[in-house]
Order: structure tokens, then C-alpha cells, then sequence
């Protein structure tokens, strides 16, 4: 810890500055972590990588009189493989998640995901906590998330929450997390054997593009790859939070993939989401590009399995 928080609100008084002095705090352990919010709360700011927070501090919108800076907990940044679930720090950042193998290995949409995000500087500094405590419905990474069925944990100095990915988000830049809350694990259960997924991010150009419509489809097949056991669909940027379109699940399970409509699949997906009109395409572009995109995802699914199941 650098300096004590009052003796920095004391100098502040002191020297009368202009731009009020910054209390800022870079604990190495949680534990110290969880101390200091206890005793701030409100008052203290929690920055990850930065790349959300100070554009919207720049922009002035919030005052902020302390930092937190977790940079220096090491215990955040691992990705590691416990029994049948994966472990995932909520200081990985994007760039660490799109070049594990492991993630790669097991959750490849979750892996495409981070590698479409922003530009290389952003991916290096980036974290999967700041985009999932961000709560952009535009986030990249929370489609993604949702449909491999993520936990988050969240701890304080006197408790600790599992929360469901679905339950986390309470609307743009809104989620559960208390301001005596850090979100310090990512949990996800191992995927089962003959797991598919697809990824499609549209936005206006190929790099350092915010998206006008993501879609994570995840589909469990048994394991002769013949039908459907398990399937997951779902957006962002298409909803004030990231949804699955659970109807989909419901026509897909206990199927094969020739006794699917495709069409008919896409057209549930633009029937049930409720996009707005931005700067980044209007309701009516995003509900015929989500229809599309299901399609295409249901076709690249198809072929992954080998094609084998349109015997
Ligand atoms: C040029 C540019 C391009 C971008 N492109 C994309 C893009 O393509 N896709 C995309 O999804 N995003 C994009 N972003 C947004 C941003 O980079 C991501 O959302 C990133 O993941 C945020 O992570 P961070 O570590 O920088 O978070 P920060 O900015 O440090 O924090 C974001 C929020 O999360 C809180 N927070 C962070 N970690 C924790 C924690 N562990 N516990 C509690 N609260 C926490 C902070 O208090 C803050 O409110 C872009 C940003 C820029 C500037």
C-alpha cells in the first residue's frame, strides 16, 4: 500500500490544488485489496487495465478521489484448470486470453472474442474483470462468457458470491457488484467432449471497431456428433444487457442437425431480441443481421461436426 488514504485527503486540503491530489493505492494481496475498499467504499475508484475508466474519467464522467489500482496482484492474472472447471483471474487480459492454449483448447470462442477486441495495446492492458464490470451491452466478451455458463466470484472483507454470468448485469454500466466488491474470479465448467461453437462479431470496420452485434452460439452434441444435447445462443450489443435466447435451446435439443430449420432458428433470434437505433446501425439493420449471423453460425456448427449429421 503507498500511502494512507487520509493522510492523502489531509495534503489535499493542505495544498489547495487546482486538480484535486489523488488518493491511489496498489496493494500485491486481495486480502489488503478488500481492507481498503471496506474502509473507502464509495470514495475509491477500481482500476484494472484503464482502458474503460479513464476515457470515462477523462470525459469527466464521475468524480473520482481515490484509485485502486490491482496491477500488482499477481493472484488475479492466472488461467489454470482446477478439477473440471477452469480458473480465469480477473486480471487475465485480453491478450493472455487469446493466446492460452488452454483457452483455446476448451472455449475458442471465448479465445476469438478476446482476439477481436480493440488493438494490440488494448488487448495487452485490457482485462476480462474491466469488461465484465464495464457492463457495455457492446462488451465482447460477455456473449461469449454467458454461453460457456461463467461464474463470477465476487469477494468483500466479510463475504463471497457465485454469481451466474445471466444474473451479473442489471443494464448498461449496471451489474450487482457492491461498491465493497471485487469480481476476482471467472469460473467456467470444463466443456464436455464434442462442444462446438461459433463467434461473429459485426462492426464497422476490421479493427479497433465497438460492435454493432456479437453472437457466441455454443452447441453440445452427444458423442457420436449425431444430436443436439446442449445448445446456447447468445448476443450483444441487441439488449440493454447480453441475452441468451433460451427459445433456441428449446428447438435445437434432442435434435439432429437435419431435422433443424435454419431459418426458422434465425427468425426466433430477430424475433426475441429488442435492439436500439445508435451510431452504430439502427433496430432494423441489427434484427436482419441477427437472423443472418444465427444462420451462419448454425452452417459453420454444421460443418465443424463434419458435416456428419445431414446423413
Ligand atoms: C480504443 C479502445 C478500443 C476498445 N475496443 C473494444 C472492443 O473492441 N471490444 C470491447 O469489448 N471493448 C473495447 N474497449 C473497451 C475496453 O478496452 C474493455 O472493456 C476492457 O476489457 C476494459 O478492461 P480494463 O481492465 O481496461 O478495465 P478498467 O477500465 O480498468 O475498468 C472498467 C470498469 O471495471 C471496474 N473494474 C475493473 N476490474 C474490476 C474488478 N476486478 N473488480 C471490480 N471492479 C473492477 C472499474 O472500476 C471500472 O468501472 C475499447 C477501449 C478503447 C479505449
Amino acid at each position: 500500500m503507498e500511502e494512507s488514504f487520509g493522510d492523502l485527503k489531509k495534503s489535499q486540503k493542505m495544498h489547495q490544488r487546482t486538480i484535486p491530489y489523488q488518493g491511489y493505492f496498489a496493494p500485491q494481496q486481495i486480502e489488503e485489496a478488500l481492507e481498503i475498499l471496506s474502509k473507502y467504499g464509495k470514495e475509491i475508484k477500481v482500476i484494472a487495465g484503464g482502458t474503460d475508466l479513464l476515457v470515462q474519467y477523462y470525459d469527466r464522467l464521475y468524480e473520482v478521489n481515490g484509485w485502486l489500482d490491482l496491477r500488482n496482484i499477481s493472484r488475479l492474472k492466472n488461467i489454470r484448470i482446477n478439477k473440471n472447471i477452469m480458473e480465469i483471474g480477473a486480471m487475465v487480459s485480453h491478450a493472455q486470453l487469446e493466446n492460452s492454449e488452454d483457452i483455446k483448447k476448451y472455449y475458442p470462442v471465448l479465445s476469438q472474442a478476446a482476439s477481436d477486441i480493440g488493438s494490440p495495446q488494448i488487448r495487452n492492458r485490457g482485462t476480462i474483470g474491466g469488461n465484465i464490470v464495464n457492463a457495455s451491452p457492446a462488451g465482447d466478451l460477455l456473449a461469449p462468457l454467458m454461453s460457456y455458463k461463467a461464474k463470477f466470484k465476487l469477494l468483500s472483507g466479510k463475504d463471497e458470491t457465485l454469481i451466474p454470468a445471466e444474473n451479473f448485469f442489471l443494464g448498461p454500466k449496471k451489474t450487482i457488484l457492491r461498491p465493497d466488491q471485487l469480481l476476482v474470479q471467472i469460473i467456467l465448467p470444463l466443456p464436455k467432449k464434442n462442444t462446438y461453437g461459433c463467434w461473429i462479431k459485426i462492426g464497422k470496420r476490421r479493427a479497433l471497431s465497438i460492435a454493432t452485434i456479437t453472437l457466441a452460439l455454443v452447441v453440445e452434441m452427444t458423442e457420436d456428433n449425431k444430436i443436439v444435447k446442449d445448445a446456447r445462443t447468445c448476443l450483444g450489443s441487441v439488449a440493454p444487457t447480453p441475452i441468451e435466447v433460451k427459445e433456441i435451446r428449446k428447438k435445437m435439443v434432442g435434435k439432429s442437425f437435419n431435422q433443424l430449420d435454419f431459418a426458422e432458428l434465425g427468425q426466433i433470434v430477430e424475433d426475441k431480441i429488442s435492439p436500439i437505433d445508435d451510431i452504430r446501425g439502427t433496430r432494423e439493420y441489427r434484427k436482419d443481421v441477427a437472423k443472418e449471423i444465427m444462420i451462419n453460425a448454425l452452417e459453420e456448427i454444421d460443418s465443424a461436426c463434419g458435416g456428419c449429421i445431414n446423413e
